[in-house]
């Protein structure tokens, strides 16, 4: 075997890529392999791997990549800063945040009640998505097991 020529960074083998993968698809959200690149390259000694060589890799165990990041979500999603459970969240799952309505022009995406201005609702801007305080409640209370 002729000794291995320095290349340029990107030095995981094969079995190290996937394991890291499977890391970065646990340590946050994604649904893009955008996404999930960089969550990837924050994982030690990923930074320099480039996109293409990622996406090969990441089209090869999509399908594992996404139980992962699934299982991750509802096993430790809860303890995650930040986390909103499924029953309020936008349809795009982005973890909708805290927003302030400014007027009174929204209304709820659930129960379709109309907001009023100065209400903290749960948003999503990229989906369109506001629910009103009422709704947080009975969607966090739902998702949260009344006994352990
Ligand atoms: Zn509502
Ligand atoms: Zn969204």
């Amino acid at each position: 075997m002729p000794p291995p020529t320095k290349s340029r960074g990107a030095t995981l083998g094969k079995g190290a890529l996937r394991e890291a993968l499977a890391k970065a698809a646990t340590s946050g959200q994604w649904t893009e392999a955008s996404e999930l690149y960089v969550l990837f390259t924050a994982q030690p000694g990923c930074k320099d791997l480039g996109f293409w060589d990622f996406l090969r890799q990441f089209r090869s165990q999509e399908a594992e990549l996404q139980r992962l990041r699934d299982e991750a979500q509802a096993t430790q999603g809860e303890n995650t800063l930040g986390y909103v459970p499924q029953e309020i969240d936008c349809p795009g799952r982005h973890w909708a945040t805290p927003f302030i309505t400014w007027d009174d022009g929204f209304d709820c995406s659930l129960c379709k009640q109309p907001i009023a201005a100065d209400t903290t609702c749960l948003a999503c801007r990229i989906c369109d998505h506001d629910v009103c305080p009422p709704c947080q409640t009975v969607g966090r209370s739902k998702s949260t097991p009344k006994q352990k």
